[in-house]
């Protein structure tokens, strides 16, 4: 029996992985991220009546004070909404960047633990992943990034904990980036980096670190 009533896993980076998996930020260099950004120029200049030059520079002004949280910043300069922006920006389809995982599908099931799924990125691209990494029912919910509430805001921890009725003691979070578990790791929740160097973690708010997902098991069966 394991003692977590629940396991919390992020998306991209830890269930299917990119270069640069186990740094912070290191989605927004991926061919993945290039793509979305493309999109967002495209529609920017759609919807702004800009051309492409200038949709650009616009979203780059954007990232940088927003701190990459692109949605919001577009929402608040531009009252864009942010259904219309996903929706145009996110919808990708997962093939070029992520395929089924057999060895990922054995490995969700054996384990018995409830899961969910927290991650930044918006539903339209969180279904399609999952959906084509096979993995799409193992979830009892995906908490999405279209709000307000997003890691690392510990409200975004929380508000898990509370609709399952657990502390967060009784969690265990899997995650790429460092950053997103230091909050995790204050609530007192069990924290895993998934990296693909090496190199153990030698941060005090990382218990366990793995070089790919699939030996999460051994440690969720630990005393
Ligand atoms: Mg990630």
């Amino acid at each position: 029996m394991s003692k977590y009533k629940l396991i919390i896993f992020d998306m991209d980076g830890t269930l299917y992985k990119f270069d640069g998996s186990g740094s912070n930020n290191a989605i927004f260099n991926t061919m993945f991220y290039d793509e979305v950004t493309q999109n967002v120029v495209k529609f920017l200049s759609n919807k702004l009546f800009v051309s492409l030059q200038d949709a650009k520079k616009i979203r780059e002004d954007i990232f940088e004070r927003y701190k990459g949280d692109i949605s919001i910043g577009l929402e608040k300069e531009f009252g864009l909404e942010r259904e219309l922006y996903f929706t145009n920006t996110w919808n990708i389809y997962a093939a070029k960047y992520c395929n089924e995982d057999v060895l990922l599908q054995k490995m969700l099931l054996n384990i018995l633990t409830k899961k969910v799924v927290l991650t930044n990125a918006p539903q339209v691209w969180a279904k399609n992943a999952l959906r084509m990494l096979g993995i799409a029912d193992q979830f009892e919910r995906i908490y999405s990034g279209e709000g307000d509430i997003r890691k690392p805001q510990k409200e975004a921890y929380l508000q898990i904990c509370e609709a399952f009725g657990i502390k967060p003691d009784e969690v265990m979070i899997v995650e790429d980036e460092p950053q997103y578990l230091k909050p995790a790791k204050e609530l007192g929740m069990t924290t895993v980096l998934i990296s693909s160097s090496n190199l153990l973690s030698n941060e005090s708010y990382v218990d366990y670190t793995l070089k790919n997902i699939y030996d999460l098991v051994k440690i969720v069966r630990e005393k």
